[in-house]
C-alpha cells in the first residue's frame, strides 16, 4: 500500500501518568482541536507481551541510544553508572531502561488511540515536544503538563514520565497501530473542517 502524508495514522496512547493525573480529556482535546481525526480509541491494560512488542528489543539502535542519553546524564550530575548500575555499556544501560519503561506502562490502564490527518505522525509529535518533559518546550503537551527529567526518573529508576507515546515515524506507524487495534476497530468517517482546512 502506498503511503498518502494527506491522510496519515498514527498511534497515541495516553500512558498511566496521563490517565492517573486526570489530564487525559484535555491531552485528547488539543488533538481534536488541531484537526486530527479520531479513528480508534479504547482503554486496556497493557499485558508484559504487548509492552515488549511496543518496545522491541531488537531496537537495537534506540535501545543504545538511551543508553547513551542516560550516560551523557550521569556525567553531567557527577554520578557512575558503574555505582549505580554495574555497568557503563550503552546496550546494558539502555535494556535496563526498556525493562523500566515496560513495567511503567502497565502501572494503570492506559488509552490508546489512532488518529488520522495531513502528516499526522509529525503533527503529533511536534505537539509533544521533546522526550523530555524538563526541555520540552512550554505550548507543547509535555511542556505544559510535565517536569521530569532524566535526573529525577534515573534516581528513581524508572521511565521517564512524559504523558505520552507518539509514533515516531510513519514506518513506526505501521509497525505498531496493528499491534494495539483490529483493523476492524479502525473507523472511517469525514470531519467537518476538513473541507475548510484541506481544500
Ligand atoms: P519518545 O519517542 O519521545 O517517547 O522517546 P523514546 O522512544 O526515545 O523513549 C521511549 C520512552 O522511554 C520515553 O517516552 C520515556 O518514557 C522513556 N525514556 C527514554 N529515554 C529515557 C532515559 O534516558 N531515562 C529514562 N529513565 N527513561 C527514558
Ligand atoms: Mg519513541
Amino acid at each position: 500500500m502506498k503511503h498518502d502524508p494527506a491522510k496519515e495514522q498514527t498511534l497515541v496512547v495516553l500512558k498511566p501518568d496521563a490517565v492517573l493525573r486526570g489530564v487525559s480529556g484535555e491531552i485528547i482535546t488539543r488533538f481534536e482541536k488541531v484537526g486530527l481525526k479520531i479513528v480508534a480509541m479504547r482503554m486496556l491494560d497493557v499485558t508484559k507481551e504487548l509492552a515488549e512488542k511496543h518496545y522491541p528489543v531488537s531496537r537495537e539502535e534506540w535501545v543504545r541510544m538511551m543508553g547513551e542519553k542516560t550516560l551523557e546524564n550521569y556525567e553531567k550530575y557527577g554520578i557512575s553508572a558503574k555505582e549505580r548500575h554495574g555497568t557503563e555499556d550503552t546496550l546494558e544501560l539502555g535494556k535496563m531502561i526498556r525493562e523500566w519503561l515496560i513495567e511503567y506502562m502497565q502501572e494503570s490502564p492506559v488509552i490508546a488511540m489512532v488518529l488520522e490527518g495531513p502528516h499526522a505522525c509529525e503533527l503529533v509529535r511536534k505537539m509533544l515536544g521533546h522526550t523530555l518533559p524538563l526541555l520540552a518546550a512550554p505550548g507543547t503537551i509535555r511542556g505544559d503538563y510535565a517536569y521530569d527529567s532524566s535526573y529525577l526518573a534515573n534516581k528513581s529508576a524508572r521511565a521517564i514520565k512524559n504523558l505520552v507515546h507518539a509514533s515516531g515515524t510513519v514506518e513506526e506507524a505501521m509497525y505498531e497501530i496493528p499491534l494495539w487495534f483490529d483493523k476492524s476497530h479502525i473507523f472511517s468517517y469525514t470531519r467537518v473542517e476538513e473541507k475548510v482546512m484541506q481544500e
